[in-house]
């Protein structure tokens, strides 16, 4: 057969975007176990879900059977302005790396919040604002979910209060002023206008906060006014889903040329990114149509997959969220202060979690020093400044296209990268003096970690 020419970017025509999400747990044998009321040990129902969550929201954390869920008129509208985002042919890579192997990436961070976020911020935005709600709480770490979020709060005249962890408040102020010229209310966490935000700076004066504490202060504020819901940009069941518009898109692509990968690979935080790009490709291998080789990469300062228990954990620090069941490193961990960038999560999503442990994906964890070579030598040939999480994925897709010219095995190998790196300059410039180190959670300590796990099941 006549070799086609691939493109450096193959795009989609408007008319080939996806217009249903793909949920992959209707494929599952084995469904993601459900989420748990911490008070009574039951699942938690859709009544109790919606006095935090919006209602349709809701019903798509729940849905475990819906194959395709409709994407409404007025998201794929805001799809198009943004989307669909290109699928790249690295060839600048793979020359130099002198490899056989065919590497394209999904680049997701063409858009002004700079990552896939948006895919999802839009949506929760959307349902909040159908449901006729004034605004929306949430926390924001490094700040992109906050970001794309204010952008997506914006589109659809609907308040936003973000709670930013103090730390990134202080350290990261043009992210702030992105989310405030989106109108978006930002207060540094913990702040004094929530009770457990008081309650905590009276116990630890002069705290930088914490994303889990964050989040506390987010659910109380929006379960304490009237016409507010609270959203989050990962981990749950409807992130992913909504994030499947990549794997959708990514998959049609190659369809196109008729190209078959040999490995996906895609970095993982809370798992929405990656749980998006391989969710398609997932549902053929689970129905036996397809294998593909599927490759979760984290970090291994926060090792959740490699290194963490599968059990039933809080979600947040401050343990008011429901219990899911996940890989985890207990929701008292805390990656080391040196750990740049996102990925910082302690827990991983349910669907992932799942598939993970029963032998459908692999994981591999890389330390952030070697994230940030990989993430400059990417830079350098690929023109793109890539995110320090995103790298996280570049360095696994080098390291397997090396192996490929050890053997002169002609892989096709694609993997996620999920945004830029323009916000992530004081990391970089730690690595480029060589005061980066790395940081290994010793066993000692992921066992006291896990000690704190609740007594369940
Ligand atoms: C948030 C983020 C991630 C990690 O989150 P997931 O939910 O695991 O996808 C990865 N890359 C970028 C650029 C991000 O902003």
């Amino acid at each position: 057969m006549a070799q086609q020419e691939i493109p450096y970017k193959i795009y989609l025509e408007e008319n080939e975007m996806p217009k249903a999400w793909y949920n992959v747990r209707a494929d599952m044998k084995n469904k993601p176990a459900p989420l748990l009321n911490p008070a009574t040990g039951r699942p938690m129902t859709a009544e109790e879900l919606s006095g935090v969550f919006c209602r349709e929201l809701v019903a798509q954390e729940l849905n475990d059977t819906d194959r395709e869920i409709p994407i409404p008129q007025e998201i794929r509208d805001f799809y198009r302005m943004y989307r669909p985002s290109p699928l790249v042919r690295a060839y600048c890579l793979e020359k130099k790396l002198d490899t056989p192997a065919k590497i394209y990436y999904k680049f997701e961070g063409n858009n002004t919040s700079g990552s896939h976020k948006l895919n999802s911020a839009i949506a929760q935005a959307y349902y909040a604002k159908k449901q006729g709600l004034r605004g929306v709480t949430t926390e924001t770490g490094a700040g992109q979910w906050g970001t794309a979020l204010s952008m997506a709060c914006a589109y659809f005249e609907l308040d936003c209060r973000v709670y930013m962890v103090k730390v990134s408040y202080e350290q990261k102020p043009f992210r702030r002023e992105v989310m405030r010229t989106y109108g978006a209310s930002v207060t540094p966490s913990p702040s004094m206008d929530t009770a457990v935000g008081r309650a905590i700076n009276e116990r630890f004066p002069g705290t930088t906060g914490s994303l889990g504490c964050a989040i506390s202060e987010a659910v109380e504020a929006a379960t304490t006014r009237e016409g507010y819901r609270y959203v989050l940009g990962s981990v749950l069941n409807q992130v992913l889903l909504h994030q499947s518009v990549i794997g959708l898109e990514t998959k049609a692509a190659l369809d196109k040329y008729g190209i078959v990968p040999d490995v996906i690979i895609g970095c993982a935080g809370g798992g929405s990114n990656l749980g998006g790009l391989i969710s398609p490709f997932m549902g053929e291998k689970l129905r036996g149509e397809r294998d593909y080789r599927i490759v979760a990469v984290e970090p291994a300062s926060c090792p959740s997959l490699t290194r963490g228990r599968f059990a039933y954990d809080f979600c947040d620090t401050g343990k008011v969220c429901p219990l899911a069941k996940m890989y985890t490193l207990g929701s008292g961990f805390i990656p080391a202060p040196n750990h740049a960038g996102g990925l910082r999560y302690h827990g991983m999503s349910s669907i992932l979690s799942q598939l993970y442990h029963d032998g459908y994906m692999e994981a591999v964890s890389v330390p952030q020093t070697q994230v940030f070579e990989a993430a400059e030598y990417f830079a350098r040939c690929e023109g793109i400044l890539p995110a320090p999480e995103s790298s996280h994925a570049i360095r696994a897709a080098i390291d397997e296209a090396l192996k490929c010219r050890e053997t002169g095995k002609e892989e096709t190998i694609v993997f996620g990268l999920t945004g830029t790196g323009y916000f992530d300059m004081v990391a970089y410039e730690k690595f480029h003096d060589g005061k980066m180190e790395d940081y290994i959670p010793t066993d000692e300590e992921l066992e006291k970690s896990f000690a704190g796990l609740p007594q369940i099941g």
